[in-house]
């Protein structure tokens, strides 16, 4: 994009069950005009914070609900700009966690579609309401600018039905449509085009293996800008060690817990929120669990070494999906910030004919960069991810197609 290019502006919108976040674009150009959120909407105090024009505004008030989550947000927008009317919103892009086995693409938000991601909710009973929620809000709002709903979920739906598909019988795969679907998929779509980009190929040529490392994770095995594979499943549990869910577990774990005594609820709950990270090392912060490793305490050394041992597993069973990998691409928080996981996860990998050079890996400071040395076969890189930017661009590509 050039300097003459019109600016795209899209309001991108992310609403939690007890949050909204929100992130003001130039599509055009990449630039943040604005972010912000709405932090404890629905009890007693919840907290906003604005930031624009290298201002940060943060106050404290009752937000009862989402339609006065966004009241508050536009008027922060109000205050301390910029104006909507002056920048002309483009469209509004909303995260919709699961798009299930209807959406494939990012859509302009109609009645239908409302009625679709509805019917969906069994499948992300904790995210799609409140995507939906902020979404309906956003509509009266905004009734005159166009809502997109970009889907976590949609990126994945290139992959080969022999990876998405569970061993379990026909009526549930049917009636239920039990499968993997994947999720974090505007981050690898994003992540993708980047690490390309880095490399000097083209998308088209790329074979890379991506690991999403923040407080949820997910591996992807990414072939020509196309899902391969990728580790979380029917919901976000499966897969790799999180901040506070379990990743792989034997499926067998479940019922044998409920047989104890627990509820099917309680089990479901600590396997999502008492688990992972939290449940190995007593936190579910990536930093914290560096400093256990560094006092040697043998919990957070436990945690760090089960989540570094299940990357590697995943790198190699997806070089061998790809069956020709050419980069290693580490993203979001941990990924990105975490130069000692990094290191445990390719020191272990030289079978794959990865080296990592030491020193690039522990260089300070961020941005897109190779920690390879010359002599790796597989390049890896670090490439920070930019959710928000995919959204504003996927949602102006629609409006302006
Ligand atoms: P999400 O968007 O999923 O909430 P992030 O991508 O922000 O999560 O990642 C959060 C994780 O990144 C946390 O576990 C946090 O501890 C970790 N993290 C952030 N900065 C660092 C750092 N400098 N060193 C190690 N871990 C970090």
């Amino acid at each position: 994009m050039n300097d003459t290019s019109p600016a795209q502006p899209v309001l991108v919108v992310n609403a939690g069950s007890s949050s909204l976040k929100y992130q003001l674009v130039d599509a055009a150009t990449g630039s943040p005009l604005a972010k912000g959120s709405v932090e404890r909407i629905g009890e007693r105090r919840s907290t906003t914070t604005h930031e624009s024009s290298g201002e940060t505004h943060t106050g404290q008030q009752t937000v009862a609900s989402h339609r006065e989550a966004l009241a508050a947000v536009a008027e922060s927008f109000r205050r301390f700009g910029p104006s909507f009317d002056e920048v002309g919103l483009l469209a509004v892009g909303h995260r919709v966690v699961h798009g299930g086995d209807r959406f494939s693409d990012p859509v302009v938000v109609t009645d239908d579609v409302l009625a679709a991601i509805e019917e969906l909710e069994p499948l992300a009973p904790l995210h799609n309401p409140a995507n939906l929620e902020g979404i309906r809000v956003s509509r009266e709002r905004f009734p005159d600018v166009p809502q997109v709903a970009v889907f976590d979920t949609a990126f994945h739906h290139a992959m080969p039905a022999h990876s998405y598909t569970y061993a379990v019988p026909k009526a549930w795969r049917e009636e239920h449509l039990v499968r993997r679907y994947g999720f974090h998929g505007t981050s690898f779509a994003y992540v993708s085009r980047r690490a390309a980009a880095v490399l000097g190929h083209r998308i088209e040529d790329a074979n890379l293996v991506v690991l999403h490392l923040g407080n949820g994770a997910s591996a992807a095995a990414i072939a020509g800008g196309r899902s391969v594979d990728t580790s979380m499943g029917l919901t976000p549990l499966e897969g790799l060690v999180m901040g506070t869910r379990s990743g792989d577990i034997d499926p067998g774990l479940f019922s044998f817990m409920v047989r104890t005594g627990m509820s099917a609820d309680a089990v479901d709950a600590a396997l999502n929120r008492e688990s992972g990270l939290k449940g190995l090392s007593g936190t579910n912060d990536f930093r914290e669990v560096d400093e256990l490793v560094a006092t040697n305490d043998p919990d957070g050394k436990l945690a760090f070494d089960v989540t570094a041992y299940r990357l590697r597993k995943y790198v190699g069973a997806y070089a061998v999906a790809l069956g020709r990998l050419d980069a290693l691409v580490f993203t979001a928080g941990i990924g990105e910030h975490a130069p000692r996981l990094r290191a445990a996860v390719c020191h272990g990998l030289g079978i794959l004919g990865i080296e990592l050079d030491d020193e690039a890996n522990l260089a300070p400071g961020g941005g897109e960069r190779r920690i390879s040395t010359k002599a790796s076969s597989v390049a890896v890189l670090v490439v920070p991810t930019n959710e928000e930017l995919e959204i504003a661009r996927q949602a102006a590509a629609v409006v302006t197609a």
